[in-house]
């Protein structure tokens, strides 16, 4: 087939499988076609590769895409393989005698993709290619690398420009991220140097991902039933530290599911082995810290819980946002508890990267992690719509309902709590802002335990004061009051109750104070209320069927079509082939063909090749490869 003849559509269509293009796709597209220099800033999973593949593709010449990571450029060029065209990657992870190979197929003009390594841009060897060939763009992936705002600043994506200005003809330069915050994107223009550029940003709204937080009494067993729940998915569990990686993986393990282990202690080979058997769908859960993610590009992960709250949402969106990149439903659950913000404290106080700064830099740079500490938090507080919140975080706009979130799911009501924060404040007051939250709430109940007499609390005025309120509604009114800055909780492991400027609105002007309220249902428990809620979404409560029939009741949801018991099973065996091809061909599961499109296969049913070529995500060049096995697999039932 001759691809000069193609227009971006037929390639859309021949290569990939796809019928249309995603916000922003096309006019990115067109801008590099134009000849613009263009950066791309969309969320993850918004499909930014194809924005410089396809152009690549029509382009007469070769096209460089600078990659940050070698398992994110083996990841891309195994599904261009997969798809049929010609692509390669150098870098550090190919013998001598494979680099060299390479780079004489590149020398003959054998791929119009040629994936990279920053560091090798401007090398001896490399330089000489780039020198003699004729290079049309140069597509700068993750291109928040360049910039120290960013979180994973690196060097060696300096060289790029560096090495641009070396070539003869200067190629358009195309910059695609996932980093919305301005310092990054004024980076990305100044070092890269960017001419007269197209800049597009699209929503960063991943309207596949449902949101919740929940504070329960158990994490651990939350994780456990959530994971017994959804049996056959594939998901992400992040702990704030090692020892809680060690701990969960230890215990799930022992309780029989298919869970690994990842973070920076281990050794490089069983991080590795680790991260291989996930991406591979050998094990089913990862249980990881941050450290794990950057560098996958894994389309069917359909949940990440967070053991514990991170330090930013920046960071909370990006690992969450690793869910359901293949556009089907995916769950994002953060189980919160008060520890967490001391354990972030505690980050922040010893960040080495910190202590190389200056003194009056470091302090800014603290108080910056600490502003972003607070907005974490807040988002555990809060009782508005989460995909709101974040997208606010990020100064955006969304809707202030999303109908997608555990607080959009809960029933509230407004309750009017002036009374209740009057005696909260009136307490710390009285109290000369001492002592730590729980001693407050335990004065207005009215505990009489050893320390509330130690600390003669029972004889405060407001001792007993709102004896009526449950324990865990007062902590809520509590977090209301922090979250409106009427009061606030200092992040050690005293967590101080103080008043603040705000406080005398309400101790002194009578302010009234109303909050939203989760209703309670009869014979509900506190804590079990927003798990229940959770549920709503997506699959019916109660369903004994098994998580990845439920995940695929989900994905029908959003082709407006039923998905029945035949289609379940059609699903499993779709996906046992799937594995088995995977297998053949040494690629990950989800790269011969997504979760999207076996699902889309249960729901067509095709019976030809024509029909088959209307599923989404399946190409010519696939449909070649394993059209006629899926076909048949789908005959057989
Ligand atoms: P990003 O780099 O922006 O995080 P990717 O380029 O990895 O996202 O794409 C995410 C997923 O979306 C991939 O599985 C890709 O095949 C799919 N995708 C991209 N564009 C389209 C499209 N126009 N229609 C359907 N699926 C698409
Ligand atoms: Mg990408």
């Amino acid at each position: 087939m001759d691809m000069d003849t193609m227009d971006k559509y037929e390639i859309l269509k021949k290569y990939f499988g796809y019928d249309s293009f995603r916000e922003a796709q096309e006019a990115l597209i067109d801008s590099i076609l134009e000849g613009r220099d263009t950066l791309g800033i969309m969320p993850t999973g918004a499909g930014k590769s194809l924005c410089y593949q396809i152009p690549a593709l029509l382009m007469d010449g070769i096209t460089l895409v600078i990659s940050p990571l070698i398992s994110l450029m083996k990841d891309q060029v195994g599904s261009l393989n997969q798809a049929g065209i010609h692509a390669a990657f150098l870098n550090s992870s190919l013998t001598m005698n494979q680099y060299y190979k390479a780079l004489s197929f590149a020398r003959q003009g054998r791929y119009p993709i040629i994936y990279v390594a920053p560091e090798r841009l401007v090398t001896e060897e490399f330089l000489d290619f780039a020198l003699n060939s004729r290079i049309v763009m140069v597509a700068v992936d993750e291109a928040h690398c360049v910039s120290q705002w960013g979180q994973d600043f690196r060097p060696s994506y300096l060289k790029i420009l560096e090495f641009v200005e070396k070539l003869p003809k200067r190629p358009i330069i195309s910059a695609f991220t996932a980093t919305a915050t301005k310092e990054v994107r004024d980076d990305i223009l100044d070092i890269l140097q960017l001419q007269n550029p197209t800049v597009l940003t699209t929503g960063f709204d991943r309207n596949n991902l449902y949101f919740a937080v929940k504070t329960v009494k158990d994490r651990y067993k939350a994780v456990r039933d959530y994971l017994s729940q959804h049996k056959g998915e594939s998901g992400i569990i992040y702990c704030l530290t090692r020892k809680h990686v060690e701990e969960v993986c230890e215990r799930l393990m022992k309780e029989g599911f298919s869970v690994n282990r990842y973070h920076a202690g281990l050794s490089d080979e069983e991080r590795r082995k680790n991260q291989d058997d996930f991406i591979y769908d050998r094990v089913q859960v990862i249980c990881a810290t941050s450290a794990f993610g950057m560098g996958i590009d894994k389309s069917n992960v359909r949940f990440v819980l967070h053991y514990g709250m991170p330090k930013n949402i920046e960071s909370y969106y990006q690992e969450a946002g690793r869910a359901g990149r293949d556009g089907e439903p995916a769950e994002c659950i953060l189980y919160y508890a008060g520890q967490d913000v001391i354990t972030n404290q505690y980050f922040i106080d010893y960040n080495q990267d910190n202590q190389e700064l200056d003194e009056l830099t470091r302090r800014f740079v603290m108080e910056k992690d600490q502003e972003r500490l607070k907005k974490m938090t807040f988002y555990c507080f809060t009782n508005e719509c989460l995909r709101d919140y974040i997208l606010r975080y990020f100064g955006e706009y969304g809707a202030n309902y999303c109908n997608k979130c555990s607080n959009c799911l809960t029933q509230f009501e407004t309750v009017d709590v002036t009374g209740a924060a009057r005696a909260i404040l009136g307490c710390v007051e009285s109290s000369r802002q001492r002592y730590g939250t729980t001693v407050i709430i335990d004065t207005l109940h009215g505990a009489n335990t050893a320390k509330i007499r130690s600390y003669r609390m029972n004889e405060n005025p407001y001792y007993g004061k709102l004896a009526k309120e449950p324990v865990y509604r007062l902590r809520k009114i509590l977090q209301h009051l922090q979250v409106e800055e009427y009061l606030l909780v200092t992040n050690d492991e005293y967590a101080i109750v103080k008043l603040t400027v705000k406080s005398r609105e309400i101790l002194l002007e009578n302010k009234e104070v109303k909050m939203k309220m989760a209703k309670e249902q009869e014979g509900e428990k506190a804590f079990g209320k927003k798990d229940k809620q959770g549920d709503k979404w997506g699959s019916k409560t109660g369903d004994k069927r098994s998580g990845s029939s439920k995940n695929m009741q989900r994905a029908a949801g959003i082709f407006g079509d039923s998905f029945g018991e035949e289609e379940e099973n059609l699903f499993t065996k779709l996906r046992n082939l799937r594995t088995e091809i995977a297998r053949e061909e040494k690629v990950p599961p989800y790269i011969v063909f997504s979760d999207k499109t076996l699902t889309h296969m249960c729901l067509l049913k095709p019976k030809t090749k024509e029909e088959m070529l209307k599923v989404s995500g399946v190409g010519e060049f696939k449909f070649e490869k394993y059209g006629e096995r899926f076909l048949a697999c789908i005959q057989s039932i």
